[in-house]
């Protein structure tokens, strides 16, 4: 028996351009690890973590108490970008967790703390660092809404309620997609080679190592080795967007490690605070570092609840039972995936570590699918370019049980659009009118 809701104030006052509420139609009041909970009595299993910014799952406790202590402390809240013991820890633990043992020698910058607010960052100092105007991106990219990361994103629709076209911004297929395989390395070598080809030398190259709002579509190894060579012999920086790939998603703390490749410029946020708090980073290679002081600023560079958190965040990473629950959560998505391969040949599932794309190539079937989750208690997001893809990302320290009660919920609902069983009625799901392919 569930509770009434109140979500009176938010019809009345809210904009229009709400989107995940509609979605997921619950008032949400608590949360813990892998599980939410909405005021009315409903405990959903969470598989979409806050659209990737919640790999740590909710109010994880390690972090939780680190942030406790700080606050109990009288811990600065906010500090500009001053130096503050709180960016000072997390500095050095990046350093060692994260960019030492990589071999990364790359400078950190603080932009606003977002993860638009870090692509933003990273093309204008590609642009200031070349000289250059132009970037190429790949079809079915998302790094943004705001201009310079809107211009970036694929998505025709997205760039039109911006008013933003595709100046200085060449797009190239990305490896794969849903009009298959392209050979994108060999499309750009040969634009970038011949001097008639139309295309500038460009400033920079931004790539996701893994598409996710695109469709959840990997990167190959080779694919992105040769795009490193490429760039690198022509002089153009390879930007890697790990916002939503990035964190330990992939099973790697950024996706790029599966290819052993060092990008130039690497853009980081959602799950970098371990606990959905603001954080963005754009770490860049030591002599790109072109910036005059205050020539990027912003007030809330440096969140210093978010320091804190993330410094516990990372050490936690580096804890062998979290990176056994890591391996152990991927190594049960795979089996999933295989077993959903079995179960239903029409669907097909991509996976990259601890995310699945289970693409139903139908939207209204994928719509149904999510409607049958929530309804279950299972929440899980879509995305791909019209909305035909489950995106299925459990935290990543989600206990067995929970995440095989919340993979059983899935299976069923998969099946269910697959003929035998469809319950679901278009006409009763909320009419959450969006723009396709953006989050
Ligand atoms: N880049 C990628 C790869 C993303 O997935 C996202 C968010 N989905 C962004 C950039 C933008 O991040 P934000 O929503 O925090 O601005």
């Amino acid at each position: 028996m569930t509770l009434p809701q109140d979500v009176a104030v938010f019809e009345a006052l809210e904009s229009e351009v709400r989107l995940y509420c509609r979605t997921f139609p619950a008032v949400f009041c608590r949360a813990k690890g892998a599980e939410v909970f909405a005021e009315d009595g409903r405990v959903f299993i969470d598989f979409f973590c806050g659209a990737g910014s919640l790999n740590f799952g909710h109010n994880n406790d390690v972090v939780k108490r680190r942030l406790l202590g700080y606050l109990l402390d009288d811990g600065l809240a906010q500090g500009l970008d001053m130096y503050t013991t709180a960016k000072r820890d997390f500095l050095a633990r990046l350093r060692d967790v994260v960019l030492a043992p990589r071999g990364l020698d790359m400078k950190v910058q603080f932009c606003g703390p977002t993860g638009t607010d870090a692509v933003e960052a990273a093309l204008k100092l590609a642009r200031k660092a070349t000289g250059r105007g132009g970037v190429v991106a790949f079809s079915g990219a998302y790094h943004g809404m705001s201009r310079g990361s809107l211009s970036v994103t694929g998505s025709r629709s997205a760039r039109a309620a911006g008013g933003v076209g595709a100046n200085d911004v060449t797009f190239v297929p990305f490896e794969d997609g849903p009009a298959g395989a392209f050979d994108s390395i060999g499309y750009l070598e040969r634009m970038l080679a011949d001097a008639a080809s139309g295309v500038d030398l460009p400033a920079a190259v931004i790539v996701e190592p893994l598409q996710m709002e695109g469709g959840v579509y990997p990167a190959s190894a080779s694919w992105l080795r040769r795009l490193r060579e490429l760039t690198r012999r022509y002089g153009v920086l390879l930007i890697a967007d790990e916002i939503q790939s990035g964190c330990g998603r992939t099973g790697r703390y950024f996706c790029f490690e599966h290819a052993g490749i060092e990008p130039d410029i690497i853009t980081l946020s959602k799950s970098l605070s371990g606990f959905g708090l603001p954080l963005s980073v754009v770490m860049l290679r030591r002599p790109l570092d072109v910036w005059s002081a205050g020539e990027h600023t912003g007030t809330f560079r440096g969140n210093q609840l978010a320091f804190v958190a993330a410094t516990a965040a990372l050490e936690l990473w580096e804890q062998p039972d979290f990176q056994a629950g890591l391996a152990a959560t991927s190594a049960r998505l795979a089996r999933f995936a295989a077993q959903l391969r079995g179960v239903e040949k029409t669907v097909v599932v991509r996976e990259c570590g601890a995310v699945l794309g289970i693409d139903l190539g139908d939207a209204l079937r994928a719509e149904l699918a999510q409607r049958q989750c929530f309804d279950r208690g299972l929440i899980v997001e879509l995305c791909g370019r019209e909305d035909t893809v489950l995106k299925v990302m459990p935290p990543l320290t989600i206990d067995p049980v929970t995440l095989d009660r919340g993979l059983a919920v899935l299976l069923d609902a998969v099946r269910v659009g697959s003929g035998q069983a469809a319950t679901g009625s278009r006409a009763a799901a909320p009419a959450a009118v969006r723009v396709a392919g953006t989050r």
